[in-house]
């Protein structure tokens, strides 16, 4: 592994510098740092490792020189940094490493990074990667990146965890999911062992699915550790409007976290928090000792049922298999979710760029195939031709 020496005296002056132009309110949560000792933590499974419930996701644009989000969450204990090598198209380990620089103590920060390769060869070559990137000899947990499919877990990838582990460069091993047949990877995750823990699409849409909550448990009896994402369950903002959320104690976002924390399986949130003011909102949701009341609870469950049409669960399964045509339905509705939801059009359409031509084409009536089996109901030919309006 090569030296991870650096100027560090000239780049903590720029650093400090940055630090100094940020706002007065900025500041004041920076400094808020005694505040740590607040934040809840878990067992990551049976890892034996305590991580705070909250951890920060990284997919963002992270400032290099001094990112605030991450200094502020970090002093309110969110000390769980979620990155993977393709996150902020690959500036996100950089923005990491020099952020470990500043803060000092690489262990005190339960880093998790991922690979998106499919094979053995490649996802070993990303490990090595990330700790080339993030100036750091582990990580506490790595992933293999966004995996749909049991073959994933064949016993050559469960022995490439194990051989990781022993190696020291992660403390860790397991996967995420971000659709796909979720219920199947995670229930084969739990018979296979060799799964640490398993980063998924969780949030208040999926309570009543049965199937899932199923392999949830099969997971948790497993000692394999669980951690939400997607914990918004994103529609556009007019549509979420129309369910008009009311509480005295909590926003929406707030609200749609407290409900995943309330289920007692999940060890942790990943959650993307772009600006300091989402920051300080989590981080508030998850100090708080109130929890959601039944009257909060329902106006979650009457948004979801209200807007499921426009939330697509990642469930591939159920459409891509319906129509003759390869068109990658869940992709396509992903990207235009970034594109009207998290505010990232660039992101989304670059996305959209990247997949084959074959699979952003389609056709209206096949479409009609995949509509009927949507568990979501989605009316996925306007939705597509609303993705290639806003995307192409
Ligand atoms: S369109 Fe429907 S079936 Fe297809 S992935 Fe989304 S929710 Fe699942």
């Amino acid at each position: 592994m090569k030296s991870h020496s650096s100027d560090r005296r000239n780049f903590l002056k720029k650093a400090a510098a940055s630090a100094a132009a940020v706002s007065a309110t900025e500041l004041a949560f920076i400094k808020a740092a005694n505040a740590q000792s607040d934040m809840p933590h878990k067992e990551l499974g049976t890892t034996g490792a305590s991580i705070p419930i909250l951890g920060l996701g990284t997919s963002q644009s992270l400032d290099p020189v001094y990112d605030k989000v991450m200094h502020g969450c970090f002093k309110n204990g969110v000390t769980a940094f979620d990155t993977a090598l393709s996150y902020g198209s690959g500036a996100s380990h950089e923005a990491i490493a020099n952020f470990i620089e500043q803060m000092g103590d690489r262990k005190k920060l339960f880093i998790t990074s991922k690979s998106g390769s499919s094979s053995v060869k490649g996802l070993t070559r990303g490990l090595d990667q990330a700790l080339d990137e993030l100036k750091t000899d582990f990580v506490d947990l790595y992933f293999m990146h966004g995996i749909d499919d049991v073959d994933m877990l064949e016993p050559e990838y469960i022995a490439m965890g194990d051989a990781m582990r022993k190696s020291g460069k992660t403390n860790f091993f397991g996967f995420s999911c971000h659709g796909g047949d979720v219920v199947e990877v995670m229930n084969k995750a739990a018979k296979v062992g060799g799964i640490d823990a398993i980063l998924f699409r969780y949030n208040f849409r999926r309570y009543g699915d049965r199937e899932l909550n199923l392999a949830i448990d099969n997971c948790k009896k497993a000692g394999i550790g669980l951690i939400a994402m997607k914990t918004m369950g994103s529609v556009p903002k007019e549509l979420e409007a129309v369910a008009d959320f009311r509480s005295k104690d909590f926003s929406l976002a707030q609200a749609k976290l407290k409900s995943v924390w309330a289920d007692e399986r999940i060890d942790s949130i990943v959650s993307e928090m772009d600006s300091v003011k989402v920051a300080r909102e989590n981080i508030f949701a998850a100090k708080s000792q109130q929890q959601l009341n039944a009257g909060e609870f329902q106006q979650l469950n009457r948004l979801a049922a209200m807007t499921a049409g426009y939330a697509c669960n990642g469930c591939k399964q159920h459409c891509e298999n319906a129509v003759a045509d390869d068109t990658a339905i869940a992709d396509q509705l992903r990207y235009l979710m970034y594109y009207e939801c998290y505010g990232k059009p660039e992101r989304a359409r670059e996305l959209f760029s990247e997949l084959p031509a074959a699979r952003r084409e389609f056709r209206a009536e096949e479409l009609a195939k995949a509509t009927a089996v949507c568990p979501q109901g989605i009316d996925i030919a306007a939705r597509l031709s609303d993705a290639h309006k806003a995307l192409a």
